[in-house]
């Protein structure tokens, strides 16, 4: 039997969008991207690509400033060239739009350059055109969320997006908000140079984290100069010239020369012609979509930030294909969202994977922990990283890994290991006897699945 080709409409060209795009091509659907802003999205344009591109920046900082340590020495402490800075990060975003253009383009996917919508069953209007589709994906992402009485300028009260339009570093920066983004921001401009205050409502930076890893990140903060104000509210941000003043809900006041809000995301999801299609929306406004992606519409998939499901491109990217598998007949796993490695890319990074320290706490998962400091480890000592562990989790009895938490410089590459270990529900056994190059960070993690290895003592 020969079905007719399926037609596809996706409306927004981030990772959900674009990845859907390029699965469906290579199952053979003909497939129109539909984008305002630009391929890639504002993964690649404002959002991860330009943050990481920073860090990347503060990272080195880091190491040139503490250079003295490892017997170097340099002319005292290094500086940034702020407008180079940014015009390398906008360079840097806009050439990875392009290859993602140019890798769509490959695949004889159509590219439409408007603001889409929903305009019927199977029908995607997009600026004067219509296009018929058999499924539709929407990846619209998400917006900053704007605190009302603290709505940015672009100029001095910004959100991240606008950070790179700047042509000098903040002198005194104030950034209101401590969850991943805030403290990513935070710790960057702190190694960069600015004097940096973090206004946290919540009484630890990283609340969602894992507790033993923000307490540690909120030490190395403090310890390199960063005032960080815990319990602390910010109720409105105004500016006066080129002063800030961050309003607490407790009456106190902290000034600066420029404030980032860093208080969440909201969905984009206006104007998608989502109410008249009937797609129903959570409290928040999120697409709701099972674990295939499906929302209440059937035709309709939805991923990515617009879904409000974990905000990670990688989640994206999967959720977006499996969309694709799923609507063109192939089989597929629905998403396993217990699997996702994580990092946040604090100085130094935390990378996560599996069940929680909070989970374990909470008795909703019996496991066995093991944290071992970095310190002891060789070639930590050897690179002067003090701070940082690795800690895993293992099922009693059966000594399958389930998690693991990795405090560390590049722990976004380390964690691939307990990463796959979790997927492949390898035992600490079968981990502690892989080989670890020596001297590595990634030998803290075979030592730490050693240490959860279960013996059954010899009967007597
Ligand atoms: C500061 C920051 C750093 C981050 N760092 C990381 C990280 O290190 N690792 C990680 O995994 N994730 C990171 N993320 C999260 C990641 O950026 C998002 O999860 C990812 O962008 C989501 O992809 P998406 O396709 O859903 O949406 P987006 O990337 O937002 O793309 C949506 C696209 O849709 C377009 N669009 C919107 N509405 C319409 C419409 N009606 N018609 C046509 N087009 C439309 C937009 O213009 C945009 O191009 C970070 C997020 C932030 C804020």
């Amino acid at each position: 039997m020969t079905l007719p080709r399926q037609r596809i409409a996706i409306l927004g060209g981030g990772p959900g969008g674009y990845e859907a795009a390029l699965v469906a091509a290579q199952l053979g659907a003909d497939v129109t991207v539909v984008d305002s802003d630009g391929l890639g999205g504002a993964c690649v344009l404002t959002d991860c690509v330009p943050s990481k591109s920073l860090i990347e920046t503060s990272n080195a900082m880091t190491l040139l400033n503490r250079s003295d340590r490892l017997g170097i020495a340099t002319g005292g402490l290094a500086t940034v060239n702020a407008a180079r800075l940014y015009e390398r990060i906008i360079d840097l975003a806009q050439a990875q739009s392009r290859d993602i253009a140019a890798r769509i383009a490959a695949e004889d996917i159509k590219v439409i350059t408007a603001h889409g919508r929903i305009a019927g069953p199977g029908i995607v209007a997009a600026g004067d055109q219509e296009i018929r589709a058999d499924a539709i994906l929407i990846a619209t992402g998400a917006m900053p969320r704007v605190l009302p009485g603290a709505e940015p300028d672009g100029e001095r009260i910004l959100n991240w997006r606008q950070l790179y339009d700047l042509t000098e570093l903040p002198r005194d920066l104030i950034v209101v908000g401590s969850g991943v983004t805030g403290a990513e921001f935070a710790g960057a401009y702190q190694a960069l140079g600015s004097r940096v205050t973090l206004v946290s409502s919540r009484d630890r930076v990283l609340p969602q984290e894992d507790e033993d890893a923000a307490d540690l990140i909120e030490d190395v903060f403090r310890r390199r100069g960063m005032t960080v104000l815990g319990l602390s509210r910010a109720r409105t941000v105004s500016r006066d010239g080129d002063t800030v003043t961050v309003t607490l809900a407790d009456g106190r006041m902290v000034t600066g020369t420029h404030c980032l809000m860093t208080v969440g995301m909201v969905p984009r999801t206006e104007g998608c012609g989502l109410d008249t299609a009937g797609v129903k929306l959570d409290k928040h406004g999120f697409i709701e979509v099972d674990r295939v992606s499906r929302t209440s519409v059937p035709g309709v998939y939805a991923a990515g930030d617009c879904t409000g499901v974990r905000m990670l491109a990688s989640v994206a990217a999967m959720q977006g294909r499996i969309a694709m598998w799923h609507t063109l007949g192939e089989s597929v796993h629905p998403i396993r969202l217990g699997h996702v490695a994580a990092t946040i890319f604090t100085d130094p990074e935390i990378a996560t994977v599996g069940v929680s320290q909070r989970a374990v706490d909470a008795g909703e998962v019996a496991a066995r922990t093991q944290k071992l400091p970095l310190a002891t480890n060789p070639r930590a000592k050897m690179a002067d990283v003090q701070d940082g562990f690795v800690k895993l989790f293992t099922s009693p009895g059966t000594g399958i890994v389930l998690g693991g938490v990795i405090v560390a410089p590049r722990a976004s590459e380390l964690i691939l290991a307990v990463s796959m270990a979790v997927e492949e529900r390898l035992t600490a056994e079968q981990l502690a006897q892989t080989f670890a190059v020596y001297p590595s960070l990634s030998g803290s993690v075979t030592e730490a699945a050693r240490k959860l290895m279960e013996f059954t003592p010899d009967s007597p």
